[in-house]
């Protein structure tokens, strides 16, 4: 699943200790009470022939469950997934095709844990269980939903994570992996699709047809998919076979009807990515054709499911006016999903404690990808402001480990985040370099071909890591103490000469900021890279596996005026805190590194003011080099530092004018440069780079003569023309967030009014989110109250709440009225997004907290709500932690040395 950077998903610790136990006493028949974790094995699931009876237009489908299952002893039940769901009837029939009744009964209701009770003891063998059932379409975009696009319904799937259970009952755990043979009876009108290639279509009386389709490859039943709607499906490229694929594959773009062309863009990228894919892993994309459909509304980024991925419409329907940002993101995205055609598809992790397995190598593999086919795009420095973001959520004590165990629901929920996603990337990176890529690759290929259609561990990849580089248990160490413990290291760094020798002292301890409780006192096996300057050459670089508390690097070929790196390439995950002298060596040859190294210095000037090493002097000292690198993303490195200070640091007039006048003179003649319009064959970094300065500028700093060239875009995109529709394209599509956040706070109550109007007319998904960003920026306190409103009003979809309610609580002010607002609208909100996002809902009501009392309130109110909100007790711990760090560093900070 692709969650979209910053965007995570959460959910309610069970507090029950017989989360993870599951087994019973071999060859008896078991008593053992509901499994709220894993489930037993002496039930398992062979096979299933899945009918699901669809029409868009009702408020339910039926459907049947034929499960082959095979008992390894002798039981009087067995124990199953099935959530919301009414089965009507059960039977098992045995080998000799006898027929026993059976009955289910959901026993836990929130978990989603069911029985089938036989009414007497079967003995062990194989049988066909069939249950026939109903139920309501979702409403909350998980199990089988229904969103409309334009007017027409559309039946969609969302498994991932633990939301089959909503669909039919199974055996909802990525353990089990069967094939899986569908058919879809459907309104003869409709398209249906699904996992695999159609085989046959049967006209049934009344206007429905049949769809059946071929059996899948051993599937978990979250990567089960279908949809059902009036779509517009385009055939793609071919994908032409290779030497690793016989066949070609056939390619289509699945759209909401009339958008059919827009998704062509989409397709023509696919090819090149999949073959890129099949020479990495030596290994055939194993599935029967690709079908990429664009979903009209979704909870995450977009989903792989085998033969059937789906996103977020923005990022597959596009054009010539789409945001420079879609349209970067529209490849990454892909790149993602089709890496988990591998990891996660073709091999799966038995159990939520290693979604690493699949969500860091795929974040990892589209970076690998990206940087092959779109070198322009930069990946190598997207991983490291990846690892760079990780880093700050790594420095919580509150904080998840990439493999954290699980002992409810709710860590299932919240194991989607950016520990599991970016840091995980970060590390599988750091181990690359320190195995060597071909190695690396040889035994990614090898843990493939092994574990094929099957599931793997952690340690079966070290094991296949180890294997293929001949190293020891140093190794597999070093690998598993971070995948096993929470936080990121900090390693100290002064270098001295000593007996003649340049010789490098490295201390190892855990990172953390000003006013944290946690314990510094940890070791990593961390694979130190440091690349130093010598005489008259080019710099040199020096690897040692730092994996006790202290440890020292020979630099041969150093001098006294050396300067190093204490993270070679920034592939190492770790932040470093350097001896003055050996900083200021550095800083006076910040141009000389590369890019990737400059992004780690700009992380070490972060982490330094955070972790209250740095004053804000030495970070607006440390600014002005960074920004003026033709790198956008060295350029931009600093700006959320900046922005903290100027939100939260600057008390004064003289403080905040400061601020002003530094990012007026670092960002602003960029900006004029690049102008506020798009230019013919411009790059799409620039592009990128004038919305990234327009945004900082006119809405952080809000700087007026910026501000002002945003407004007039706004009038015209705000003026209606003859039809009554406005005239949006009018505005600059990368600016257009912050073209309409400036109209709304410049002209308030007309520009709102307007914008409401037209979200029930717009239906293009690039321009509703800038409305409903340019509505929640609204600060006038009433128009505010409207834009949040709006969050429960049924023209805002459930995937675009989230919107509208983050720009809200950008200011002070807004951070009050929104806590406000949602105190009263609370139960709404959870209702209309659902138990499972209750993880992310303390971050998204009050994130960008920064006083006591907000803590204070933020417990007491979620206190009382943990029991019914899977995952919330890790959201509230984390935004409760984030904003005591954010008052102790405000307390600490000395905000007269931003006018130093
Ligand atoms: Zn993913």
């Amino acid at each position: 699943m692709c969650t979209i950077r910053r965007f995570t998903l959460a959910a309610l610790a069970l507090g029950i200790s017989s989360f993870n136990a599951a087994a019973a006493t071999p060859n008896a028949i078991p008593h053992d009470s509901a499994p709220l974790g894993k489930l037993p094995r002496w039930a398992q699931p062979l096979a299933y022939h899945l009918d699901f009876r669809v029409d868009p237009q009702q408020s339910a489908y039926t459907g049947s469950a034929a499960i082959d299952i095979e008992l390894k002893q002798a039981a009087d039940h067995l124990w199953l997934h099935g959530q919301d769901l009414t089965v009507s009837k059960v039977t098992l029939t045995d080998s000799a095709k006898k027929i026993h009744a059976a009955q289910y009964k959901a026993v836990a209701q929130k978990e989603g844990v069911s029985t089938v009770e036989f009414g007497k003891t079967l003995p062990p063998g194989r049988y066909r269980m069939t249950l026939e059932f109903s139920a309501p379409f979702n409403e909350r975009l998980e199990g089988v939903y229904k969103v409309s696009s334009q007017g027409a319904p559309y039946v969609i799937t969302q498994m991932e994570a633990i939301s089959a259970r909503y669909a039919f009952p199974g055996f909802d755990e990525p353990s089990f992996k069967t094939p899986f043979t569908l058919s879809l009876t459907v309104p003869e009108n409709l398209v249906a699709v699904a996992n695999t290639q159609q085989v046959s279509e049967q006209k049934l009386d009344n206007g429905w047809h049949k769809l059946s389709f071929a059996a899948t490859k051993p599937l978990p039943t979250y990567l089960v998919a279908f949809a059902v709607g009036p779509w517009d499906v385009v055939d793609g490229p071919q994908i032409p076979a290779t030497q690793w694929r016989a066949q070609p594959t056939p390619l289509r773009g699945i759209a909401p009807h009339g958008e059919g062309p827009r998704i062509k863009p989409a397709l023509a990228q696919t090819p090149a990515i999949i073959t890129a894919l099949e020479d990495y892993f030596g290994f055939g994309y194993p599935f029967d054709k690709v079908d990429l459909l664009a979903a009209p509304d979704f909870a995450a980024g977009a989903m792989e499911n085998p033969g059937l991925v789906t996103f977020r419409d923005y990022l597959m329907l596009l054009d010539a006016n789409s945001p420079a940002r879609n349209v970067r993101s529209s490849f990454n995205v892909a790149a993602h999903e089709l890496a988990h055609q591998w990891f996660g598809d073709t091999v799966t992790m038995p159990w939520w404690d290693d979604l690493w397995l699949n969500e860091a190598f795929a974040t990892w593999m589209q970076a690998k990808i990206t940087q092959q086919l779109h070198p322009e795009y930069r990946a190598d420095l997207e991983l490291i402001s990846g690892a760079n973001y990780a880093m700050q959520s790594d420095s919580l004590v509150s904080v998840r480990k990439i493999r954290q165990p699980i002992t409810g629901t709710g860590d299932i929920e919240t194991a989607f985040d950016g520990i599991t996603y970016e840091k995980g990337a970060a590390v599988l990176n750091m181990f690359e370099r320190y195995l060597g890529a071909d190695t690396f690759r040889q035994g990614v290929r090898a843990y493939i071909k092994q574990h094929q259609f099957a599931n793997a561990t952690a340690d079966d990849l070290v094991a296949a890591l180890s294997k293929a580089s001949g190293k020891d248990q140093r190794f597999a160490k070093a690998m598993q103490s971070f995948l096993d413990q929470a936080g990121v290291p900090l390693v100290d760094t002064v270098l001295r000469w000593e007996d003649g020798k340049a010789v490098l002292h490295l201390k190892q301890q855990r990172y953390l900021p000003l006013g944290s409780t946690g314990n510094a006192k940890s070791v990593w096996g961390i694979p130190v890279c440091v690349r130093y300057s010598v005489a008259g050459g080019d710099p040199k670089t020096q690897c040692e596996l730092l994996d006790q508390a202290q440890g020292m690097m020979l630099l041969p070929g150093a001098t006294a005026s050396s300067w190093y790196m204490p993270n070679a390439d920034a592939a190492g995950y770790y932040r470093f805190d350097m001896a003055r002298d050996d900083l200021a060596r550095l800083t006076g040859n910040l141009a000389q590194l590369p890019d990737t190294e400059q992004l780690a210095y700009a992380d070490a000037i972060n982490a330094g003011f955070r972790r209250g090493d740095l004053d804000a002097a030495a970070v607006l000292a440390a600014a002005p080099a960074l920004a003026q690198s033709g790198t956008r993303e060295v350029a931009t490195a600093l700006m959320p530092t900046l922005k903290w200070l100027s939100k939260y640091e600057a008390r004064n007039e003289a403080q905040r004018n400061r601020l002003t006048e530094l990012a007026r003179k670092m960002y602003l003649p960029r900006l004029q440069q690049l102008g506020y319009q798009r230019r013919a064959n411009e790059s799409q970094d620039d592009a990128l780079l004038r919305a990234s300065l327009a945004q900082f500028l006119a809405l952080d700093v809000k700087l007026p003569e910026v501000r002002q060239a945003l407004l007039l875009q706004g009038d015209k995109a705000l003026e209606k023309s003859a039809d009554g529709q406005l005239d949006l394209a009018a505005a600059n599509p990368d600016l257009l967030r912050a073209v309409l956040s400036v109209a709304t706070q410049e002209q308030g109550t007309p520009a709102i009014d307007v914008l409401i109007k037209a979200l029930g007319t717009t239906s293009e998904p690039a321009q509703r989110m800038a409305i409903l960003s340019g509505l929640g920026a609204a600060t006038a306190s009433a128009n505010a109250e409207r834009a949040r409103n709006l969050a429960l009003d049924p023209r805002v979809k459930v995937g675009e709440m989230n919107t509208v309610l983050l720009a809200s609580r950008e200011d002070g002010e807004g951070r009050e009225a929104m806590w406000k607002w949602f105190t009263v609208n609370h139960e709404q909100l959870i209702k209309r997004s659902g138990d499972s996002s209750g993880g992310r809902l303390p971050d998204l009501v009050a994130g960008d907290s920064c006083s006591q009392s907000e803590a204070d309130r933020l417990n007491a109110f979620f206190q009382p709500l943990l029991p019914q909100l899977p995952g919330a007790d890790r959201g509230l711990a984390q935004t409760s932690e984030k904003t005591l760090l954010c008052t102790a560093l405000r307390e600490k900070q000395d905000p007269a040395a931003i006018l130093r």
